[in-house]
């Protein structure tokens, strides 16, 4: 299989897990109060947890960085203008480099120019 094929495949999986984290999640919050609710609420942060790392993982394949300020680690996304090459996580906003590095890089920039 190539790369990016499997890729996709593994994209493809991880989104019918999160759908089927959803259902369980949507029937155990129905659950009255004892032991199966309990249980399933730890299975959901389980799942939930390696849901992420799988996510993270797939994401770092895409090219993506990660943001270690949490675990399980979150994607993070390009923003901004190119030049910047700056990055948000998704889960929590941080932000890399941070917009108070870029000012200064920026303005080392001007001062070098
Ligand atoms: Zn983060």
């Amino acid at each position: 299989m190539e790369p990016t094929s499997a890729i996709t495949a593994i994209s493809g999986v991880i989104g019918i897990f999160d759908k089927m984290w959803k259902m369980y999640k949507d029937y155990s919050d129905k659950l009255s109060n004892g032991k199966e609710k309990t249980e399933s609420e730890q299975f959901l942060n389980e799942a939930r947890a390696n849901l992420q790392i799988a996510k993270a993982q797939l994401g770092e394949a895409l090219g993506h960085i990660l943001c270690r300020y949490h675990f399980p680690p979150g994607v993070m996304v390009r923003i901004g203008p190119d030049k910047n090459n700056q990055w948000q996580c998704i889960d929590c906003g941080h932000r890399k480099p941070s917009d108070s590095e870029l000012a200064e890089e920026s303005s080392y920039d001007e001062f070098s120019a």
